[in-house]
């Protein structure tokens, strides 16, 4: 039996975190693989980076916060220390020659080059930690098998090498090793570091889960489990014991950040079960994912996905034509991008967009509009977000617009996708009553 555990960026935040993830490795000897996030805010330092023009000294103030965390955690491995900040020494002096590059070139290759650098030093240092317990841990980069295509920002792994490069590389180190290695990276074909796209290393973890065979995936993180919607927006919110593969799933691509949107693809695929639970209180529980669950309740849970961009086109032509939304969709396809809800009337389609945060006004750009334009009438609306409400047989269930809508009477609902599916009904609000939104009908149908 083997087994995979992912541990976030709260979890290796710093040492006292990291020991205790450290002490949930060494309690489960059948765990043979450990992915792990960079220390909390260490990402967010590198997108800075990645994406601001700085000045040569902002850079320089950044670079050193982001070796004040990781020099905080190697100050507590005495046996290690002069190695180990020889190692991250030589990481930030390497990220300083990519930020420099940047500043002037602003490459997403770069960018992924630099974005990689949090995750090659939490694993160094938490695979020490783990000798530090004598735990034979043993960090391994894992860009030696996560092969991915040239999609720098959100590439696409290669599962078919990605199995035979962990066959070859990665399974005959497992006897007697606990492998450390790094979630959110990976290298396309010419040698090029990779990234998987922002919360990218649930996903990894669980693509290295499947390409190992492993019987089980556990994601520790800083809450005890999947709640009934996030609990920073609804402080009534409790855990789930046990959710199927198929509502976690919906929750997961409906924004609750708690798992990112891929994460259950490889363990539906290859039937894994995912257990997720809070490294700071192991002995507490969590929830159990899996493909048959014992309850199937109607109302499950409540996911938000903020800053979505809705756009709205309208064309007398469209009354009785065929073709019109093939041309609509060829020039959205043209743009890469990928269109997510999508409601029609006899002649106006409103399409919404989910698109990486802080992304969306820059994709939905004048030329895609100007060319939307030749076409029909385009509004574009920003400042929404969509609410989905995650369950069982919801297309089955009578009295559901009322249970819904009648609790958020004055509240401006722009758009509702419902019927689809069985798992969700999902709708837009203003971005300034989400949260409220999310609060009134948690507490009407959960509490
Ligand atoms: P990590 O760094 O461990 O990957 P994340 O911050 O990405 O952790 O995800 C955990 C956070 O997800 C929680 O702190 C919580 O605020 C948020 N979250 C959103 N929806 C849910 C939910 N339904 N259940 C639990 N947590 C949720
Ligand atoms: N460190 C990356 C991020 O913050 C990936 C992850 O934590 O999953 O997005
Ligand atoms: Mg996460």
């Amino acid at each position: 039996m083997l087994n995979v555990a992912k541990f976030g960026g709260t979890s290796v935040a710093d040492h006292q975190a990291m020991l205790r993830c450290a002490h949930i490795i060494k309690s489960q000897p059948e765990t043979r693989v450990v992915v792990v996030s960079a220390s909390a805010g260490v990402t967010n330092h590198l997108v800075t980076l990645a994406q601001t023009q700085l000045s040569s000294s902002e850079q320089a103030n950044i670079i050193a916060s982001i070796g004040d965390i990781q020099f905080n955690i190697s100050k507590h491995l005495a046996a290690a220390e002069a190695e180990l900040n020889q190692q991250i020494d030589q990481i930030l002096v390497s990220l300083t020659a990519l930020a420099e590059q940047q500043s002037i070139l602003q490459t997403a290759k770069t960018g992924d080059a630099i974005l990689a650098c949090g995750e090659k030093m939490s694993s160094i240092l938490f695979a020490e930690v783990l000798r530090s317990i004598d735990v034979n841990g043993f960090a391994f980069d894992v860009r030696q098998v996560m092969r991915t295509n040239s999609l720098f920002g959100k590439a696409v792994v290669d599962l078919e090498a990605l199995a035979a490069n962990c066959d070859e590389k990665l399974t005959p180190l497992l006897n007697d090793q606990v492998i450390v290695t790094q979630g959110f990276i990976g290298e396309d074909g010419m040698g090029n570091t990779t990234t998987l796209g922002r919360g990218g290393s649930d996903y990894s973890a669980a693509l290295l889960a499947e390409a190992i065979n492993a019987s089980g995936l556990a994601i520790w993180t800083d809450v005890v489990g999947i709640f009934t919607t996030d609990p920073r927006i609804a402080s009534s919110a409790r855990a789930i014991p046990e959710i199927s593969f198929g509502e976690a799933a919906e929750m997961a691509t409906f924004g609750a950040k708690i798992l990112h949107p891929a994460t259950l693809i490889p363990a539906m695929r290859s039937d894994i079960p995912v257990f997720v639970g809070s490294s700071r209180e192991p002995e507490a529980g969590g929830t159990q994912i899996r493909q048959q669950v014992d309850s199937n309740p109607t109302y499950r849970s409540i996911a938000l996905r903020r800053e979505q961009t809705l756009v709205t086109v309208k064309s007398p032509a469209m009354l009785h034509a065929s073709g019109f939304l093939a041309q609509v969709f060829a020039i959205l396809a043209k743009h890469e991008l990928s269109v997510d809800l999508i409601t029609t009337s006899e002649i106006s389609v409103a399409l919404t967009f989910d698109n990486p945060p802080g992304s969306t006004q820059a994709l939905i750009n004048k030329a895609v509009v100007e060319e939307l334009e030749q076409l029909c009438e385009v509004t574009v609306e920003h400042g929404l977000s969509l609410i989905a409400i995650v369950g069982n047989d919801l297309n089955a269930t009578s009295g559901l617009g009322s249970n819904i809508f009648n609790n958020i009477e004055g509240v401006n609902i722009r758009m509702i996708c419902h019927g689809a599916s069985a798992n969700n009904l999902c709708f837009l609000v203003n971005e300034n009553e989400a949260n409220q939104v999310v609060e009134t009908l948690h507490d009407k149908l959960f509490v």
